[in-house]
């Protein structure tokens, strides 16, 4: 998930977070603020609806249920990187927290040799002479400067690597949102934009409505031409899909040879042009092979329509529209096909 937050926002959370946060068994890292701030912010229901049943009759969570919590509900950054981020952030934490304790003993030291000598020029005798007494004050204040100055550069130190920490978790989070083949958003980024979509669509707004496009005898395109000619298809594909949609509209790899889009505010008539737009850019195509100027064309996609019914889920609204895909399948493939009131 993608934070938006103003500073002023997210300061408010982090007050709300923190004593949540503190009152589990489970240790005080990244991925445990990552949870409990997507809580209070009240922007993952399905999340929030799991803690408060995790956590009724006042029960805590252990440091695996909140990993579980985490790898279920927030973007899935790949457990190594999650765990050396957590690993490193923890040591950031603790050389910090050294550097201030050692700020903290120097600055005790201070003040009582502050107290001890002014409570005995209060009683007008001084355990050392005047010289000697300034001389230790001097000390002691070279060595505070020298610790705050120490800190401070820790500090600073470590505000970087936080932020480099923190570039890594966003770059792991988009990666994790990606498929590798086609740049496209992959199916848990599709998931999570459908049911986002689904969730802000209002009852009386037309769509948001779904297509499932599967490219058309697509083993034999393997078979004839080799796997990287199949994958540079699929690329292609995807290409076109990009390039044929605008605005909020989204592009997924559902998988394999296998893509969706989503319309959001789309009814099933322009979702069908568009359905129909991207099937005839893709029979008009022809793709050059790899290593030789010859190209291959005739390559046809079938696809499936379907615009959200009230009420409907995600799934429901998923299998309706891979019905209506299995429809153009059988029909002769290279078609649209719109979906049934009922799947
Ligand atoms: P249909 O028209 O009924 O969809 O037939 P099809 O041949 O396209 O469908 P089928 O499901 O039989 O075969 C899909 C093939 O796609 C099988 C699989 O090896 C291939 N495939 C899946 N993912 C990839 C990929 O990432 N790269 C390549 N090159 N091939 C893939
Ligand atoms: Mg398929
Ligand atoms: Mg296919």
């Amino acid at each position: 998930m993608e934070y938006h937050d103003s500073i002023e926002k997210s300061a408010e959370y982090l007050r709300l977070a923190l004593p949540l946060m503190t009152r589990q068994a489970a240790a005080l890292h990244p991925v445990s603020y990552a949870v409990w701030y997507e809580y209070v912010a009240g922007v993952n229901p399905a999340l929030r609806q799991r803690i408060d049943a995790l956590t009724q009759d006042d029960r805590v969570l252990d440091e695996p249920a909140v990993r579980q919590l985490y790898r279920d509900h927030i973007a899935e950054i790949d457990e190594t990187v999650a765990q050396r981020v957590s690993q490193d952030f923890e040591k950031v934490m603790a050389s910090i927290s050294a550097t201030t304790a050692q700020a903290a003993d120097e600055a005790g030291s201070f003040g009582q040799a502050l107290e001890r000598w002014s409570a005995d020029i209060a009683a007008g005798k001084f355990t050392t002479t005047l010289s000697h007494g300034i001389a230790d004050l001097l000390r002691y204040s070279r060595d505070m400067q020298q610790t705050v100055r120490a800190l401070n550069e820790h500090l600073d130190a470590s505000r970087r690597e936080v932020e480099a920490l923190q570039q890594e978790v966003r770059r792991a989070r988009a990666e994790a949102l990606i498929d590798g083949l086609t740049g496209l958003a992959n199916r848990r980024s599709f998931d999570i934009a459908l049911a986002q979509c689904l969730a802000a669509s209002a009852p009386d707004q037309p769509g948001p409505s779904l297509l499932i496009a599967d490219i058309d005898h697509f083993k034999r395109i393997n078979d004839n031409y080799g796997h990287l000619f199949g994958d540079k298809v699929i690329r292609s594909i995807a290409t076109i899909l990009r390039d044929n949609i605008k605005g909020k509209d989204l592009a997924a790899r559902y998988g394999g040879e296998e893509f969706v889009v989503v319309l959001p505010e789309t009814p099933l008539d322009g979702a069908r042009s568009i359905a129909e737009k991207l099937r005839r850019v893709v029979e008009n195509c022809r793709i050059r092979r790899i290593g030789s100027d010859e190209t291959v064309a005739n390559l046809t996609i079938s696809l499936g329509v379907a615009c959200r019914l009230p009420g409907e889920s995600d799934q429901q609204l998923i299998a309706r529209a891979d019905a209506a895909l299995y429809r153009s399948k059988q029909q002769g493939r290279n078609r649209v096909t719109l979906a049934a009131v009922c799947a």
